[in-house]
């Protein structure tokens, strides 16, 4: 079996997602912008290749984990992009959250060089992709899922068939509309509650064995101290950029616009973080929210 793999995307995410795979026994090929990142991939035993398209000539199996829409379809169709040196009978998985008319738009080209290109994004966090821990939404063909689902499973613990190519990310979507608007409701809820006189720990404790519980409250804790090795406790540095949820919220308002779906609190999420990125906070990981609110409570 080929155990050569391609690895376009080398950030908060796709650095720990590269290292899983050299874990397991892989031989990686990568590629960034950023040569720092490449640098710490070389020395965990990946080859650096110069171009998406080096990285295509020397293997069929791809794995692309990229800010936005704009980025994979530069790495995909540029000057020196993947499809222009992709080897027939090749499988492009791409984990970023991009717009599904995108993922669309490359599996078509895909499919015209005699490969597939299925969409994969992510949920769970840095934390998650450090410990293989990712969900995968996967959006192709029923049979190249189960190929892909071989590599997948060495950076998460469930993968799951959505059907159609851009389906993957049409189920993300929707969980980060979802994601962004409990943070917003997590903070609030936590700023209230100290502001009352409660210890931030102990209201925690209470709303993660409560019906208030959501991944916001009891696995990323915006309010810092509550929970240790999540991004409030380290000056919300690392885990997800403001500026990448503001992003995905984008995606979601583009994708209620297209099928006339009413999404109030979404859009109030999507001005709410859109405000937050133009304030300074977009590379903040996005439970920074909880500072605003703080802050606009003259706290
Ligand atoms: P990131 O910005 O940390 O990493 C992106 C990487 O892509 C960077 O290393 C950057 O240098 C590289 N890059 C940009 N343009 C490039 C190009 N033209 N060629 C080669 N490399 C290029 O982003 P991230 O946090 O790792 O997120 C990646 C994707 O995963 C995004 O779509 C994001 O929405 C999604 N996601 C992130 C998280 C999270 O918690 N961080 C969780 C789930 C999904």
């Amino acid at each position: 079996e080929d155990k050569v793999v391609g690895f376009i995307g080398l950030g908060n995410m796709g650095n720990h997602m590269a290292k899983n795979l050299v874990n397991k026994g892989y031989s990686l090929v990568v590629f960034d912008v950023n040569k720092a990142v490449v640098k710490e991939l070389q020395d965990a035993g990946a080859k650096a290749a110069g171009s998406p398209a080096e990285v295509a000539s020397l293997t069929k199996h791809i794995v692309t984990m990229l800010p936005a829409s704009q980025h994979v379809t530069e790495v995909y169709t540029g000057n020196n992009g993947i499809l222009s040196s992709v080897q027939s009978g090749s499988m492009m998985i791409d984990s970023s959250t991009i717009d599904p008319a995108v993922s669309q738009e490359m599996a078509k080209l895909a499919g015209g060089k005699n490969s597939v290109y299925l969409d994969a994004p992510v949920s769970g966090g840095v934390n998650a992709a450090k410990g293989a821990l990712l969900t995968f939404m996967v959006g192709g063909p029923k049979d190249k899922f189960e190929v892909a689902k071989t590599i997948l499973d060495n950076m998460g613990k469930n993968v799951v068939h959505c059907g159609a190519v851009g389906t993957g990310q049409a189920a993300k979507i929707c969980n980060n509309m979802l994601l962004a608007i409990s943070m917003i409701g997590t903070s609030e809820a936590m700023n209230l509650g100290i502001s009352l006189g409660l210890d931030p720990k102990l209201l925690a404790s209470i709303l993660n064995t409560s019906s208030g519980r959501c991944w916001s409250s009891d696995t990323y804790n915006p309010c810092p101290g509550v929970l240790e090795n999540v991004p409030s406790s380290n000056d919300y540095k690392g885990g997800f950029g403001t500026a990448l949820m503001t992003k995905d919220l984008g995606l979601a308002k583009n994708a209620a616009q297209a099928t006339s779906t009413a999404c109030p609190l979404g859009s109030f999420a999507q001005e709410f973080y859109t405000k937050m990125t133009e304030k300074g906070y977009g590379q903040k990981d996005f439970s920074s929210a909880f500072q605003v609110i703080k802050s606009v409570s003259g706290k």
